[in-house]
C-alpha cells in the first residue's frame, strides 16, 4: 500500500510513497505527513480470526493487511523485541480494575514507558531499510524524557544509524536522565542542554536549518531521518495494541465481540489515540475515543469548542511532562480524514500563520462523533494516584488524568478501557508526594518509599540506573550544539 500527503501535493513531489520512504522521510509536501491511501477494512472478522493469537500474531497480521513494503522475515525480527518486555507471552497485560473498568498497561518494556511499544520495533525496520540501500541516517531527537531513553535503547548497535539525543539537563527525571546518560554504545550521542525541553527542541530546529550542518552530513554521506511521534513507522505499531486490549477484554469474558468501549488515553502529541483512532475506522467496535489532557489542555478545548488556539497559550510545566505539548501533530492525520487534504491545509497554515484555526460547525460535529475530551490538573492527578492507590493500583501521573475524564467524560454502562503509559518508576517524586505528601526531590529516596508503602519491588533494571557508569557526561549552551554533533560524527 502507498501513502499519501495530509495537506495534499507539492509540484514535483511524487503523488504517493512507499512505506519505507514515508519512514525514512516523514515530513511530506507542505509541511504535511504521510497517511496510508486507503485503511484496511478489517470488521468483526478480523476479531474472531484473533481472539486466541498471539501479541506477535496480531500485530504481524496487521501490519500484512497494509501490505508496506517490508520482509515478513524483517518484520518477524522486529515483532521478536516484544520478547524483552517482562511477559513475552503477553506484552500488554490489560488488567480489570472493578466492573466495566480496564487498565492496559503498555509500559512493559525495556526503558519503562508507552514509546518502546511503537520504538522497539520501528528501530529495527529502519535500520534494516537503512542497511538494504546501503545508506547511513542520523536520527535526532529532542526528548523531554521518555522518547529519548526508548529512542537510545532500540538503535543501539544498529548498523547504518547513528542517533544524536537532546535533553533538557535539568528537565527530566533521575531516572529518565539516568536512562539516557548511561547507554553504551559507538552509535549513540547524548547532549544535555542548558535550559528546558524548549531550549532542546529549539536547538533542534536550528540545526536542521542550517546550510552548513547540511553540507557537512552530505560530505559524511549521511541523510538525516526522525525517529519522533509523526513518523508512520511508529503510529502503525500504535494501532496493534488497542485492537490487543479489545481481545483481551472479550477473552476475559467483559465483552461479547462486537460490543462497543471506550479507549480513554493521555494524550500530548496524539500519536497513542491516533493508532485507536485507526482501529476504530478500520472496524473496531468503539464507542467514543475520550482524550485526556493536562492542564495544557490544547486538545480538549479543540474537541470541546471546534477552535485550536494558541494565540495566549503559554506551555505549563506540569507533572505529566509527556503531555506538555501545545502543537500536537498528529491531530492533522484526524483532520486529513475527516475533511481531506485541502481543508487540513487551510487550517494548518492558518495554524502556523495565526496560532490558531477555527471548525465549521459539521466538522466540529463530526469530530465529537469519535472524541471526547477533558483535562486533569496537577493536584487533581495527585488526589486520583492517591484514592485509585486506596482501592488498589499504582500508577503514574500521565495515567492517572484518564480517571479525570473517566468520571466527568464516560458512561458507567459502557466498559473503559483507560490507557497507562508509564511504569510508576518513572515519575516517583511525584507518586511519592501523592501517596505519602513528603516532598523527595531525589528518584532514589521517593522510590524507595513508593516500593514500602506499596510493598512493590524497585525493578533491578531501575535500580541498576543509580550505580551505572556514566557514559555521556556532556552539557552545553545550545549555540554550541552544531559543534558537538559534527565532532561526534
Ligand atoms: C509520550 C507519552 C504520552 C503521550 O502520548 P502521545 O502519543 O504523544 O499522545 C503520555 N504518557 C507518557 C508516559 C508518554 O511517554
Amino acid at each position: 500500500m502507498n501513502f499519501i500527503q495530509t495537506r495534499g501535493v507539492a509540484k514535483n513531489t511524487p503523488k504517493t510513497v512507499t512505506f519505507s520512504e514515508a519512514i525514512l522521510a516523514p515530513i511530506a509536501s507542505f509541511g504535511g505527513l504521510y497517511v496510508p491511501e486507503t485503511l484496511p477494512n478489517l470488521g468483526i472478522e478480523f476479531l474472531n480470526k484473533h481472539l486466541n493469537s498471539s501479541y506477535k500474531e496480531l500485530a504481524s497480521d496487521l501490519l500484512n493487511r497494509f501490505e508496506i513494503d517490508i520482509e515478513q522475515n524483517v518484520i518477524d525480527e522486529a515483532l521478536s523485541l516484544y520478547d524483552k518486555f517482562d511477559d513475552s507471552s503477553n506484552p500488554v497485560p490489560v488488567i480489570k480494575l472493578k466492573e466495566n473498568l480496564y487498565v492496559s498497561e503498555l509500559y512493559h518494556g525495556p526503558t519503562r514507558a508507552f514509546k518502546d511499544m511503537a520504538l522497539q520495533p520501528f528501530g529495527k525496520i529502519l535500520s534494516s531499510i537503512a542497511q538494504k540501500k546501503d545508506e547511513n541516517y542520523l536520527i535526532l531527537a529532542a526528548t523531554s524524557g521518555d522518547t529519548g531513553p526508548a529512542a537510545l535503547e532500540t538503535f543501539k548497535n544498529q548498523k547504518n544509524v547513528k542517533v544524536v539525543c537532546m535533553y533538557p539537563a535539568n528537565g527530566t527525571s533521575d531516572v529518565q536522565r539516568l536512562q539516557m546518560v548511561t547507554e553504551d554504545a559507538d552509535n549513540l550521542k547524548v547532549i544535555g542542554i542548558k535550559g528546558s525541553f524548549d531550549d532542546a527542541q529549539g536547538a533542534l530546529k536550528t540545526l536542521l536549518a542550517s546550510e552548513n550542518f547540511k553540507n557537512n552530513l552530505n560530505e559524511k554521506n549521511i541523510s538525516l531521518s526522525a525517529a519522533n511521534s509523526v513518523n508512520f513507522g511508529r503510529i502503525i505499531f500504535q494501532i496493534v495494541y488497542h485492537i490487543h486490549n479489545y481481545l483481551e477484554l472479550v477473552r476475559q469474558n467483559g465483552i461479547e465481540i462486537g460490543e462497543k468501549v471506550y479507549l480513554n488515553v493521555p494524550s500530548g502529541n496524539f500519536g497513542n489515540v491516533l493508532g485507536g483512532f485507526y482501529a476504530k475506522e478500520m472496524g473496531l467496535p468503539v464507542e467514543k475515543l475520550v482524550i485526556s489532557s493536562n492542564e495544557n489542555n490544547i486538545l480538549t478545548r479543540l474537541i470541546q469548542t471546534g477552535i485550536y488556539d494558541i494565540r495566549d497559550s503559554e506551555l505549563k510545566l506540569t507533572t505529566s511532562p509527556a503531555m506538555d505539548i501545545l502543537k500536537s501533530s498528529n491531530v492533522e492525520r484526524v483532520l486529513f480524514s475527516l475533511y481531506g487534504a485541502d481543508r487540513t491545509r487551510e487550517l494548518m497554515e492558518n495554524l502556523d500563520k495565526d496560532n490558531i484555526y477555527t471548525l465549521r460547525a459539521s466538522e466540529l460535529a463530526k469530530l465529537q462523533e469519535i472524541f471526547i475530551a477533558d483535562f486533569c490538573g496537577d493536584d487533581e492527578g495527585k488526589s486520583y494516584i492517591k484514592s485509585v492507590f486506596e482501592d488498589g493500583y499504582l500508577m503514574d501521573p500521565h495515567t492517572a488524568t484518564c480517571f479525570k475524564t473517566y468520571k466527568t467524560k464516560s458512561n458507567p454502562n459502557i466498559k473503559t478501557i483507560i490507557y497507562s503509559t508509564a511504569e510508576w518508576t518513572k515519575f516517583s517524586p511525584v507518586i511519592a508526594n501523592a501517596l505519602t505528601g513528603e516532598n523527595d526531590t531525589e528518584d532514589i529516596k521517593a522510590l524507595e518509599s513508593i516500593s514500602k508503602k506499596a510493598n512493590v519491588e524497585i525493578p533491578t533494571m531501575i535500580k541498576e540506573l543509580f550505580t551505572k557508569k556514566i557514559i555521556h557526561d556532556t552539557v552545553i549552551e545550545k549555540e554550541d550544539i552544531e559543534e558537538e554533533i559534527l565532532k561526534f560524527l
